[in-house]
């Protein structure tokens, strides 16, 4: 039977893993919509392949070119941000929310209004909203399937047990690039060098923060919202081999682990396949070739980030938001140039002890704290203070 798909960041890096699924599986879906931010010929190349019925970018100044590239195809154009919302909200029976940053919150709480089955990959459109969008979730019946490799795996784990025996959920972590650089090797760390991920091949954003150990932050807070056992039964370890993606131990100490390459196909086939399973393109794993899977406590000391995303949670309030934006404006100088590697956790941990916000209570204030935290993140980036 042929379902219907959106994505919210066609463009992007999940975007891509996931039309090689759709592009190995032509007959089993339409898509309704595609999006971008401002690749307008790529977006429009994906939509003319895809047959799409929509293709939409988040910057209005780029519709004309989108408009240009789509020419006589036959397929809709739009831009701006209410056009993102919009094309969510036409609703789909798998919209996969793929956008980098909280910009991708306001189209993927649209594509929860309909009720219908969204592919979470955009992880800090959760750590802002937090209960926001899990109440949303509740409310229109919709469902979230995860696809951060972490959360795709302790879902699976999770599958057929009462998460009330679950004694503590392990988020692995690669432990990023800079793993073993010593603290004088990571103030002197290049953006070419954060983005250059050992196992993975992501977006750039989400690369500085596999690099800083963010990404294990957002991570934490994501799991918290995703799986609620408790802040005390998360935990965190390093695990460079990327091999195990997580793990659940029950309450009897029998511990379930997902395993599998260290390819974003792999847990977004499973959301694309949910509840059954589809083939990928992989090779099976091979154990012995990869010989060892070692562990290590993660090293807060060089990487503060995840003390700092443990704290912003047990906080409550607007502090995950705040985090998130600080982090997602500190990335962008670093990788525009404009401040060091370290400097990132160092300014995130003043913008979150300036400043407390009361817990938002609808979108409306998350994307408000979301747009102060940002003003006061790059005031504090321009008094050069801390850079
Ligand atoms: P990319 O940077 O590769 O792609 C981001 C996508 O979002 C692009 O389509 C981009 O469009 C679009 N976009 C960027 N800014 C905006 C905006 N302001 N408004 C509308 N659209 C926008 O990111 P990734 O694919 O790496 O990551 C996407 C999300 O998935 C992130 O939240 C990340 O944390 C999460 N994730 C990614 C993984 C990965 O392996 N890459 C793994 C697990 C989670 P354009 O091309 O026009 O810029």
């Amino acid at each position: 039977m042929t379902r219907s798909i959106t994505i919210l960041g066609a463009t992007g890096s999940v975007g891509a893993s996931t039309l090689d699924l759709i592009r190995r599986n032509r007959d089993d879906w339409q898509v309704e919509a595609l999006t971008a931010n401002c690749s307008a010929e790529e977006l429009a190349a994906l939509a003319r392949e895809f047959d799409a019925r929509i293709a939409v970018v988040g910057d209005e100044n780029c519709l004309s070119d989108l408009r240009a590239a789509l020419g006589d195809s036959g397929i809709e154009a739009a831009g701006g941000a209410q056009a993102l919302r919009d094309a969510a909200a036409r609703g789909a029976d798998l919209t996969v929310a793929a956008i980098v940053g909280c910009a991708g919150l306001a189209p993927t709480m649209a594509a929860i209004e309909q009720g219908g089955t969204i592919a979470l990959a955009n992880k800090e459109a959760l750590v802002s909203a937090g209960d926001v969008m899990t109440a949303a979730v509740a409310k229109h019946g919709a469902t979230l399937l995860p696809v951060d490799s972490e959360h795709n795996a302790i879902f699976q784990c999770l599958a057929g047990n009462d998460i009330a025996d679950v004694a503590r959920i392990t988020l692995t972590a690669s432990g990023g690039p800079f793993r073993e650089w010593t603290q004088a090797q990571l103030d002197a760390a290049t953006p070419e060098q954060a983005v250059a991920h050992p196992n993975w091949d992501m977006g750039a954003k989400i690369s500085v923060d596999s690099a800083t150990m963010m990404n294990k932050g957002l991570e934490f807070i994501e799991a918290h919202h995703l799986f609620p056992v408790g802040l005390d039964r998360l935990g965190i370890v390093v695990h460079p081999q990327s091999v195990i993606h997580s793990m659940v131990e029950y309450k009897d100490r029998s511990t379930l682990a997902q395993l599998g390459p260290s390819d974003m196909r792999v847990p977004i086939a499973s959301c694309l396949a949910h509840p059954a399973r589809m083939e990928t393109p992989m090779e099976p794993l091979d154990l012995p070739s990869i010989g060892e899977l070692t562990f290590f406590a993660p090293d807060e000391t060089r990487f503060p980030a995840t003390r700092l995303a443990r704290e912003a949670i047990h906080a409550g309030g607007g502090g995950p938001a705040t985090l998130n934006a600080a982090n997602e404006v500190t990335v962008a100088a670093f990788l525009a140039g404009q401040i060091g590697f370290t400097r990132i956790a160092v300014v995130v941990e003043n913008v979150l002890n300036r400043y407390s916000v009361a817990a938002p209570q609808g979108l409306d204030d998350v994307l408000s704290i979301d747009a102060e935290a940002r003003a006061r993140t790059r005031e504090l980036l321009e008094s050069s203070e801390l850079v």
